[in-house]
């Protein structure tokens, strides 16, 4: 399991589908270097993957 988000992790997380990275961060709430709210977006699949609780979910989601 991943977490908490840190900004350090764009470098490694890819989306879980077509293994396309950098994904695209949007901040909406930070604490410190954690990133508590926000989103994960993948630009070939267009699905945003939601950050609650500083956790990235990066499950399949679906539409
Ligand atoms: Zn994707």
């Amino acid at each position: 399991m991943l977490g908490p988000m840190k900004p350090e992790l764009m470098d490694i997380l890819a989306c879980p589908v077509c293994k396309s990275h950098p994904l695209q961060l949007t901040v909406v709430e930070k604490k410190g270097n954690d990133i508590v709210k926000g989103s994960l977006y993948c630009e070939k699949c267009k699905v945003t993957y939601p950050i609650e609780g500083s956790i990235p979910n990066l499950l399949p989601q679906t539409k």
